[in-house]
C-alpha cells in the first residue's frame, strides 16, 4: 500500500518524531499551521474514524492528552485545535487517519469556521434525521 504515513512508521520517509508508543506515533506537520502543529496517528493503517477499532481510538486521545501540553509547553502556546479531517470533503488528504494538534497565538490570524443560524424548522428537521441513525 502506498501510504505516505506508513512509511513514516516505517522509517522510510524521515520525520521530526515527537512521540512514540507501541501504537502511537506522533510527528511535526511540515507544512504547519504555526510551528510545533504536530501529527498523531495510529501506527497501524486505518483510514478514517469509521475504519478506527475503540481501542486504537482510545490510545490515540490518551497520546493526544500527553502530547498537547508538551506542545503548548514548548511552543508557548496557550491553547490548541485537534483537527480530524474525515473525508475527503472535509479536507482529508492523507487517508491514514490523523488527528492535528494545531497550537495558537493571540493574533495569528488563522480564523474558526464561521457558522450560520438555522432556518426556521430546520434544526428540528435534522435532529429528526440523525436521531434516526443512531
Ligand atoms: P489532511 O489534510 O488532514 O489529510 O492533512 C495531511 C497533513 O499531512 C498536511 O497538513 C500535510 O502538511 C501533512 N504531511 C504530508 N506529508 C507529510 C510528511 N511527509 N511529513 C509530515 N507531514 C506531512
Ligand atoms: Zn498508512
Amino acid at each position: 500500500m502506498d501510504c505516505i504515513f506508513c512509511k513514516i512508521v516505517g522509517g522510510e520517509i524521515p520525520s521530526y518524531k515527537v512521540y512514540e508508543d507501541d501504537n502511537v506515533l506522533a510527528f511535526l506537520d511540515i507544512t504547519p499551521v504555526n510551528p510545533g502543529h504536530t501529527l498523531v496517528i495510529p501506527k497501524k493503517h486505518y483510514e478514517n474514524l469509521f475504519d478506527l477499532p475503540e481501542e486504537e481510538a482510545k490510545k490515540l486521545i490518551v497520546a493526544i492528552k500527553k502530547i498537547a501540553p508538551a506542545v503548548l509547553a514548548g511552543t508557548g502556546a496557550k491553547g490548541f485545535n485537534l483537527g480530524l479531517n474525515n473525508g475527503g470533503t472535509a479536507g482529508q488528504i492523507v487517508n491514514h487517519i490523523h488527528f492535528h494538534i494545531m497550537p495558537r497565538f493571540e493574533n495569528d490570524d488563522y480564523e474558526l469556521w464561521h457558522g450560520q443560524a438555522y432556518m426556521d424548522g430546520q434544526a428540528a428537521e435534522v435532529l429528526e434525521k440523525i436521531k434516526n441513525n443512531l
